[in-house]
């Protein structure tokens, strides 16, 4: 098998036709797979999928129980995938299929490139918030952790065996996938596309769920977070400790008496908050080492079909 494509799905059912029918012509003269994982969808996205399975033998499908998020849809994918080169696209149209056979037929003539990336060209669509949030979140995280990210990059690539292998043994469960692609190492190039409008349906990342996404990238990739309340909390005790030699010396020298209770109310308050923050950014990472332990499956597979092993 030459290549398989990855397509999570969740709530896709204005579009699963669509792609199919542009993928299946783009790829037609080549040796390939169509790995579907219908994520937990509550509309009619399965049946779509069972309707293209049924009339195709390219096409093979993974259906959850219940929704575990794109990063688990695309472990499940990679793991049932044979292909030599895999290729992960979203199922809404906005990735052109186009960029499949670009990126391919670079991977081919360049044996020292592992994986490529397609990086967003156009951002102008998003909202502005959006776009903000985006920016900062790159900023902060290639300056906390030596994962570094490329601004833009999407899921939409494609990588050799030996990249998906690596992805594959990292069997983590609070999974950020764009941090795995970056952390494994390997010869990534970045190609660049025109994202297109969706085709059906809206986005599944709410700004909500963006900042969520966000959060968990930071701290899968970096610990200095937790370092930071020793940092902040030596300052401040150099700060308070200047400022008590200052009044001493205001009393003795001045002889002057010490107003007191809005400031001290205010160093009170300022020092709480701060001490609820930091018990905060413990409490994340330990709720991390929380589910780890606990080694919950990624996803649970209700129906699978098309792939050889599976009777
Ligand atoms: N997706 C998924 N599970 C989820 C959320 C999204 O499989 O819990 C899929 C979704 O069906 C789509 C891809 O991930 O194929 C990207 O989602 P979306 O288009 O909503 O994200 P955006 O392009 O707005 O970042
Ligand atoms: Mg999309």
């Amino acid at each position: 098998m030459l290549l398989s494509v990855i397509i999570p799905s969740y709530n896709e059912e204005g579009n699963i036709i669509e792609l199919n029918k542009k993928l299946t012509n783009t790829l037609k003269d080549l040796e390939y797979e169509l790995i579907y994982i219908n994520d937990g969808s509550t509309d009619t996205t399965l049946n779509k999928i069972k309707q293209i399975y049924e009339k195709d033998e390219h096409i093979k499908y993974i259906s959850f129980s219940k929704n575990f998020g794109k990063d688990a849809a695309i472990y499940a994918g990679l793991k049932k995938s044979s292909g030599e080169y895999t290729c992960i696209i979203d199922s809404d149209l906005q990735q052109n299929p186009k960029y499949i056979i670009s990126m391919l037929n670079h991977l081919k003539t360049h044996e020292n490139t592992d994986q490529i990336a397609m990086v967003m060209k156009n951002r102008d669509k998003e909202k502005l918030i959006t776009r903000l949030l985006k920016k900062n979140f790159y900023k902060i995280i290639n300056k906390l952790s030596d994962t570094k990210l490329i601004d833009g990059a999407s899921d939409f690539r494609m990588f050799n065996k030996s990249v998906k292998n690596a992805i594959l043994e990292l069997s983590e469960k609070n999974r950020f996938t764009k941090g795995i692609f970056s952390w494994i190492g390997f010869n990534t190039e970045y190609m660049y596309y025109n994202v297109e409008k969706r085709f059906s349906g809206t986005t599944k990342f709410n700004t909500r769920k963006q900042i969520k996404y966000a959060l968990t990238g930071i701290t899968n990739y970096s610990i200095k977070p937790l370092q930071l309340s020793t940092i902040i909390g030596s300052i401040i005790s150099l700060l308070a400790l200047i400022y008590i030699i200052i009044t001493i010396l205001e009393v003795i020298i001045f002889g002057k008496s010490v107003p007191g209770y809005a400031s001290l109310l205010i160093v009170s308050l300022f020092l709480g908050g701060l001490q609820l923050i930091f018990i905060g950014i413990l409490g994340t990472y330990l709720g991390k080492t929380y589910t780890e332990t606990k080694n919950r499956p990624l996803y649970i597979e209700k129906e699978t079909k098309g792939f050889d092993d599976i009777l």
